[in-house]
């Protein structure tokens, strides 16, 4: 990897402020799933172990700016357009506040870790400056502040204080330039800025993946709409043996041939780039593989009448999974590939019974020797949620992250990271 990581340099006895991925699913006040929080886990360890002051930072869910004097009502919906600013300020620290993580922290690393209440003022300052060589503060939600967001620059002046390192181990937010996850390098504040072991591993298994494949290199996308994915098919083009092109998706390619859709999902308004797209891969040699066979619907329904059509989607029908004929087909393409990057389920795998086609393409990813590599979002929670993914060599963290880095784009968390 062409980026440093925490291995590469001394961390013992500097600040290290860590912006990690705390961004767990909270029910009832308990954590739900707690991936991310172990997933962060090697990176601080590792930290503690070697004798740096671990200063740790992370957004939770999608809360107010209740640090700000003012709340910012714009992006509030209008069934809380009545409460009053203190209202919204309380149930924000029900929602998102950190504390839950912190807990969860200590119960995994013998007590080491104090929470602050606060993100840039005194009382973080405070915190910050009795951390002791092996121990771990975690401040509270990075984004209780809209300067965070907005990557304001005396906002991560006040935030990179914290840090004489800045270590980037937040996959799911490195698309984004925010004050935590970009701003404090950006802006030279804190000079050595490295990558953490989570960051490292998705840049030495799906980046080199993508920019140094082992052939054959076969993509799988799929998912709801061809307009989320542009970028990626694009990108993708120009460096697979063969593309295969599933889920929703799929239908307006379907109507670009010339074939009937029903009422399945299509964006007439893209059919003519699916058009060049599908030029495009008979110009350049790449193998493009599109259904044969839909199951198609009534309604949106698991408990819909189904059945299977060939070629198109007749009138009334709308195409909820890939057919068994087109299975086998996408299956067979598989066969003998060094490299699978799949993004996007083949159907509305949410439903059980539109969860054939995605089942199937997970399984045969789990039997591949293959490379394989599953973008975030929801093809990782499909193939998680069918019980694969410990078969796979790589499940990416991030979401919109990942799609990024599928389309080829700078990721503005890992340009700022001091090149080896
Ligand atoms: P994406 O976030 O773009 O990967 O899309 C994932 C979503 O696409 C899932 O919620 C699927 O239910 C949905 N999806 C996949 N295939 C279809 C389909 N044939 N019709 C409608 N939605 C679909």
């Amino acid at each position: 990897m062409e980026k440093l990581t925490i291995k590469d340099i001394d961390v013992k006895g500097k600040k290290c402020l860590v912006r990690c991925d705390f961004n767990v699913p909270v029910k009832s006040g308990k954590i739900t799933d707690e991936t991310r929080i172990m997933g962060a886990l090697p990176t601080i360890k590792y930290l503690m172990e070697q004798g740096a002051k671990v200063i740790l930072c992370s957004h939770l869910g999608r809360p107010f700016n209740i640090f700000n004097a003012t709340i910012d009502r714009k992006k509030i919906k209008p069934a809380d357009a009545e409460k009053t600013d203190d209202q919204l300020r309380q149930e924000t620290m029900e929602k998102c506040s950190l504390e839950i993580v912190a807990n969860r922290l200590n119960e995994l690393l013998d007590n080491k870790v104090t929470f602050v209440n606060d993100v840039v003022g005194e009382e973080a300052e405070k915190a910050v400056n009795a951390c002791k060589e092996g121990e771990c503060v975690l401040l509270q939600n990075l984004r209780f502040y809209k300067e965070e967001t907005k990557n304001d620059q005396a906002f991560a002046e006040k935030l990179a204080r914290f840090g004489d390192v800045y270590v980037s181990d937040a996959f799911g937010t490195v698309h984004r330039a925010h004050a935590s996850t970009a701003g404090v390098v950006q802006y030279g504040y804190i000079k050595t800025a490295v990558a953490g072991f989570l960051i490292e591993k998705e840049l030495n298994v799906m980046g080199k993946a993508i920019e140094e494949p082992r052939r054959p290199f076969v993509a799988i996308l799929g998912g709801a709409k061809v307009s989320d994915k542009i970028g990626v098919i694009s990108n993708l083009i120009e460096k697979v043996d063969t593309l295969i092109i599933g889920g929703g998706m799929a239908y307006t390619f379907f109507k670009a041939k010339g074939w009937n859709v029903g009422n399945s999902l299509c964006e007439l308004d893209k059919v003519d780039l699916a058009n060049d797209l599908m030029e495009k891969a008979k110009a350049k040699g790449v193998n493009l593989l599109l259904p044969i066979d839909t199951v198609c619907a009534d309604k949106f329904d698991n408990d819909a009448n189904r059945m299977v059509s060939a070629g198109g989607v007749p009138d009334n029908w709308e195409g909820v999974d890939i057919g068994p004929e087109t299975v086998k087909l996408f299956t067979n393409a598989l066969k003998g590939a060094q490299t699978i990057v799949w993004n996007g389920p083949m159907g509305v795998f949410e439903m059980p019974n539109f969860a054939v086609g995605t089942k199937a393409i997970a399984a045969a990813l789990a039997e591949s020797d293959a490379i394989t590599i599953i973008g975030g979002g929801d093809s990782a929670a499909a193939v998680t949620q069918l019980g694969f993914a410990s078969k796979m060599t790589h499940i990416s963290t991030g979401g919109g992250a990942s799609l990024e880095l599928l389309e080829g784009k700078v990721l503005p968390g890992i340009e700022c990271l001091n090149n080896k």
